[in-house]
């Protein structure tokens, strides 16, 4: 049993077999095979050996003609290992004795190859491992033949483990059959974890290096509560994770009736708690939950996991879904924010200059640049917004000019449809997200040429502490209970009010409970989370009291350290609602 400990950013408890990406590419379909069917087996994984020696020999001929002999010697390298006898002995061990599957048996041992090479100190060796995961690839490519499985239509649910995920990656992974997923890289707020709450599935990201220690089929467990993913449990660790599963379910199921609620605090003060969806079917997750609304609609998930182009009535279908399921309540939509790790397909061009593509072209900046885009969905935007409360957000703005450019090509698009006869709501608020500390600095400004404000905490963070929000490395420097971000939100939240325009939290730390007192202390009447936590956030606001979270942000702003403040949020919560502490 190995336990690793990466960073919780989907909660919940999945386990499942493993499908191992990046290393096998497509999954292991049998763990085991039956006793009588050994030798059959073994003569599968011979057959297949020799397919994959021949398939090396021909590189190798091919490389060596086109490039030369030392291009050529690289596959010779790879031709010894898979004619190795020991590797050959080792596989057949594993088929004959525990009867694994070839596949399993074969992946089992190249993991472990690589995994002695990574462990030996050598920067070279460590980098051969990597021809350990390729031969390991190929080996599999032709046991498995046209059994290989698609990531995208997956027959039994798996829990996917890969280095990394690309927003894009995960948008398009089958979301039924997606048990729960964890990656090597990634951060607290990356838009990969943010989806895995869109699925809902329990994720834990920024693992460190762990691939190596696991097979395709071996069983796993991801804690999405604690940030911990244990390969091959025992049968005690199983039986706990179990047992948490079923607790947690019924905690969730209890939250969930309790959701037609309103959330009023105990003193009688309303708290708007609506939804943040990156689809259009997410609307209906919040209704179910009976959010406020929804305060975030990531519009660029609409571009994420397809190379499709999209036109104005893509939008349009995508904004009349979500109205039509919220109803008369508030639906925000937001224009898209592309760039960072945000790239579709198709427009891989348009960011293939800068190195540091979170600082470069992104969001707002991209719909400026490109004002067709822009126009087409502002259109979809005004006609949809016929039917319904909605508002337009800007994301990303850094600067007045921006905004007002951006406000400007919002005139222009109403005039065309008033010219072309089509209607739209002319009236249709026009908000910021504040996600720039200097949006934040000229927060009174900003105010007073926007209806409302919602703070994308996110964004607001990373940049604040200079740390990228989807890197691990830097995920101790990200963090949300940093002194300077109380500060800055409350600083936004005194703007707004003394412009009176609303203000909102989107940003993950409103879907954090222990959060939820101190942003009511602060002042804040509306938050906006990922559907999953608007039950227990509602639950967190109707067991509080004004005066009591004025209080926890008042001694919240005394404290120095993040570490003192998120120690004294947990305490906190922990005497609202101990059931709620993670
Ligand atoms: C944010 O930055 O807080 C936010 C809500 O936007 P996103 O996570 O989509 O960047
Ligand atoms: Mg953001």
């Amino acid at each position: 049993m190995i336990v690793k400990q990466g960073i919780a950013v989907s909660p919940g408890v999945a386990i499942g077999q493993a499908l191992a990406l990046g290393a096998e590419e497509f999954r292991i379909p049998r763990r085991f095979v039956r006793v009588d069917a050994v030798d059959t087996e073994i003569e599968r994984l011979h057959t297949a050996l020799d397919n994959v020696c021949k398939e090396i020999a021909r590189n190798e001929e091919l490389a060596t003609d086109r490039l030369g002999q030392q291009y050529g010697a690289i596959f010779g390298a790879h031709l010894q290992m898979v004619r190795d006898p020991k590797l050959l002995s080792e596989i057949e061990e594993l088929i004959r004795k525990r009867h694994f599957s070839p596949e399993f048996a074969s992946s089992q041992v190249l993991h472990r190859y690589a995994k002695e090479l990574q462990s030996l100190g050598n920067k070279y060796l460590a980098e051969r491992a990597a021809d350990i995961f390729d031969l390991e690839r190929s080996v599999l490519r032709h046991l498995l033949g046209e059994r290989r499985e698609e990531l995208s239509q997956l027959m039994t649910p798996v829990i996917v483990l890969a280095h990394n995920l690309t927003p894009s990656e995960t948008a398009a992974l089958d979301k039924k059959n997606v048990l729960g997923f964890a990656t090597e890289i990634g951060g607290h707020t990356s838009h990969t974890a943010i989806l895995a709450g869109a699925l809902e599935i329990p994720a834990v990201v920024g693992v460190g290096q762990f691939l190596a220690d696991v097979s395709g089929g071996d069983m796993v467990i991801i804690d999405g509560d604690h940030g911990e993913i244990i390969i091959d449990p025992d049968e005690d660790c199983l039986e706990r994770y179990r047992h948490t599963e079923e607790r947690s379910k019924s905690v969730a199921e209890r939250l969930l009736l309790l959701g037609p609620q309103v959330s009023e605090t105990r003193d009688g003060v309303r708290i708007k708690v609506m939804g943040n969806i990156e689809f259009p079917e997410e609307a209906e997750a919040c209704k179910a939950r009976g959010a406020d609304g929804v305060g975030l609609y990531r519009t660029e998930f609409l571009y994420l996991g397809t190379n499709e182009e999209r036109t104005e009535d893509d939008h349009y279908q995508a904004y009349r879904k979500v109205i039509e399921t919220i109803g008369d309540a508030p639906v925000v939509i937001r224009t898209l924010d592309l760039g960072a790790d945000k790239v579709p397909g198709s427009m891989r061009q348009m960011f293939s200059t800068g190195d540091n593509p979170e600082l470069g072209l992104r969001s707002i900046r991209v719909s400026l640049h490109d004002q067709t885009l822009f126009k087409t969905q502002l259109r979809a935007v005004l006609r949809a917004a016929v039917d319904g409360d909605v508002r337009i957000m800007f994301p990303l703005v850094s600067s007045l000019i921006e905004l007002r450019q951006a406000k400007m090509i919002l005139r222009d698009v109403k005039e065309d449809l008033e010219e072309q006869g089509i209607p739209f709501a002319r009236n249709t608020p026009v908000g910021i997200m504040v996600e720039v500390p200097a949006v934040a600095l000229l927060a009174e400004d900003f105010a007073r040429e926007v209806d409302f404000f919602s703070i994308g905490t996110n964004d607001l963070i990373q940049y604040t502490l200079a740390a990228d929000r989807s890197d691990p490395v830097v995920s101790k420097y990200y963090n949300s209970a940093d002194p300077s971000i109380i500060r800055i939100v409350r600083m936004v939240v005194a703007a707004a009010s003394s412009r009176g325009i609303s203000v909102t939290v989107c940003g993950q730390m409103s879907s954090d409970p222990k959060f939820i007192p101190l942003l009511v202390g602060l002042g804040l009447r509306h938050l906006s989370v990922t559907p999953q936590a608007i039950p227990e956030i509602k639950e967190i606001i109707r067991h509080l009291t004004i005066p009591q979270a004025e209080e926890i942000a008042s001694r919240a702003q005394q404290l120095e350290l993040a570490r003192d403040v998120e120690t004294f949020l947990r305490g906190e919560l922990n005497k609202i609602c101990p059931e709620l502490v993670k």
